[in-house]
């Protein structure tokens, strides 16, 4: 196989599916979010050719629309779900290591409040669990606060019913990037990937096995048809919708709820650190602070609407502000606070008479009749797991014995053991290296490329000088060439992160980066109208409550 194959470029797409029409693989994926690429790397781990296709952008669906946790799962604890607690924890601490730039420790403040979720003792002991379980580190298990403390810790916290807190341990990650960051890993061990791909209908053998799937290219819609031997679906909260394609949607099925979240400017909501609060109702939300921005959530609602854009209610604002209110009586957010929001649907598994916050966040497997494997439910943090329980099964069918292995593949960008899994060091190093690029401008690309930034900066300075704007440019050229980026949302949204935490700025860059995006691909005419078209009503969209 060329280098040249193997990458996520998306000016060789076209020849990508010209190779995949005539191709059978091992194994297909339906379904380009954080667990079908966890699929695509472990399969191609154990020497499983695979493909993988996805409707729209990779991490187009829930895995860009999360509260954006690596989280080893308190609200587990509550729920009794052990084993859970001591999976997730530890699954964190491997992804740390094998992506340090994406997923980054965090400490979480729990205040206790009269009446919450948590009490003193609770907290305490459960925090305690929670790290044993976890397997955190001694020097950063948790720090039990009085009110005094938790007030010092967090001034903005109301103090009337304030009575102590808990520090604890977290990580912070961009789920649509480790997504990209999965399946760039995967693709460089030779899976193909293909998004803007649409699974139509499923294609079976004489004896009634799923064999492969008619599809349609959303680019140019053109019909095309795929084969393998084993079927993995892998569609997130559209898990359902194949299944019933493949007349097998029986017994089990998945429970949309949606989750919301607000996104603020920092200065209107300085919080010191990350805060798991308690809310009126009873729930618990999150209050993260993330560069220039604060962002809140969730809400968690049933849903049966479009999946594909769930969008946020003036209820849900109303809920999420008054929630935020409630806990931090001086800042007084209203609507016109909100920079940005994005909103999410969980593909949980069903069960009778539980309400959204009660469902259990566990994945399971059903396996069809027609032998396609489905997999839903669990969380992003649990991916590698969930990855290696569906390859399991499907390595099962290829005669394939190679035990999973993910654990020790660093994804891409991520190496940085010489840095201590430190990437500021690395940030020092290519300041020194770039010192006419701003400091912040290297942190704020190291922490979305890794160590793919080098090449990025380089790039901007020797091809593209000329260039009005040569580091927009080369980070433009970077995403079409290494990660499948197809259009001005697959950018602004899901590879930069504009759209949710730099809103404001990409009024400023729009125009020149629309310009270089004609000048870089060619799609066809009214495909690309339609996606300017589309981003148009995205960027609004966010501000928009129905
Ligand atoms: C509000 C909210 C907050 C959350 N917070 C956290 C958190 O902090 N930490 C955490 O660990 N987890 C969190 N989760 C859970 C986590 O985000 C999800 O479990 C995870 O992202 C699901 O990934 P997935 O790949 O299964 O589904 P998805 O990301 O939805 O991927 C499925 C993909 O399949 C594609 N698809 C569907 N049909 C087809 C078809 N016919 N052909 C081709 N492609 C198709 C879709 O377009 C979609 O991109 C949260 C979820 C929500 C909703």
């Amino acid at each position: 196989m060329s280098s040249k194959q193997l990458k996520l470029n998306s000016l060789e797409r076209e020849a990508t599916i010209e190779e995949i029409s005539n191709t059978k693989y091992d194994l297909l994926i339906i379904g380009g979010g954080i667990t079908g690429a966890g699929i695509a790397l472990d399969a191609m781990s154990r020497g499983i050719k695979c493909l993988l296709i996805e409707k729209e952008d990779f991490a187009f669906g829930t895995s860009s629309r999360s509260t954006k946790l690596i989280h080893g799962g308190l609200r587990y604890l509550k729920q009794l779900e052990f084993a859970l607690v001591r999976e997730v924890g530890q699954e964190r601490a491997i992804i740390h290591h094998n992506a340090p730039h994406l997923v980054i420790p965090d400490k979480m403040l729990l205040p206790i409040i009269k009446g919450g979720t948590y009490g003193k003792l609770a907290s305490s002991f459960g925090l305690y669990v929670y790290d044993l379980l976890a397997g955190v580190k001694r020097e950063e298990r948790r720090v039990m606060l009085n009110k005094e403390e938790t007030q010092k810790a967090e001034p903005l916290l109301r103090t009337d019913i304030l009575e102590g807190g808990g520090i604890y341990s977290e990580y912070k990650t961009d789920d649509a990037r480790l997504t990209i960051e999965v399946l760039k890993t995967a693709v460089a061990r030779g899976a193909k990937a293909v998004n803007y791909l649409k699974a139509e209908d499923i294609v079976y053998d004489k004896s009634g096995k799923a064999n492969g799937v008619s599809a349609t290219d959303m680019i140019n819609n053109k019909k095309i048809n795929l084969q393998a031997k084993v079927i993995i679906n892998a569609a997130g909260p559209w898990v359902d919708e194949l299944r019933k394609k493949d007349n097998s949607l029986k017994g089990k099925r998945l429970r949309h709820t949606k989750g919301v979240h607000l996104v603020v400017g920092k200065d209107r909501l300085p919080i010191k650190q990350s805060i798991y609060f308690d809310i009126p109702d009873g729930r618990m939300m999150f209050a993260i602070p993330r560069g220039e921005v604060s962002y809140i959530g969730t809400t968690d609602t049933d849903f049966d609407k479009a999946l594909d854009s769930p969008g946020v209610t003036k209820q849900d604002v109303e809920y999420l502000l008054a929630a935020t209110n409630n806990i931090f009586p001086n800042v007084n957010l209203t609507e016109k606070d909100i920079l940005s929001t994005w909103s999410g649907v969980r593909p949980l598994i069903h069960e009778d008479g539980k309400a959204p916050s009660e469902l259990s966040r566990k994945d399971e497997i059903f396996i069809s009749p027609s032998d396609i494997i489905s997999i839903a439910g669990g969380k992003l943090t649990g991916f590698r797991k969930m990855a290696e329980k569906a390859v399991n099964e499907a390595a099962k069918r290829l005669g394939n014995s190679k035990p999973c292995e993910t654990d020790k593949i660093v994804l891409s960008g991520g190496d940085f053991k010489s840095y201590q899994y430190n990437p500021d060091r690395y940030v020092d190093d290519l300041y020194s290296k770039f010192s006419n690029v701003e400091k912040a401008k290297i942190y704020n690309l190291v922490y979305k490329y890794g160590k793919n930034t080098e090449a990025i900066l380089e790039q901007a300075h020797s091809q593209y000088a000329d260039k009005a704007q040569p580091l927009v440019y080369s980070e433009l050229n970077y995403t079409i060439e290494n990660e499948g980026v197809v259009t001005l949302d697959d950018f602004f949204n899901r590879r930069t992160g504009m759209l949710y935490f730099d809103r404001p700025n990409i009024e400023k860059i729009k125009s020149q980066v629309e310009e270089y995006f004609d000048e870089i691909v060619n799609w066809n005419i009214d495909f690309k109208n339609s996606q300017h078209q589309i981003f148009e009503e995205r960027f609004k969209e966010v501000l928009d409550f129905q």
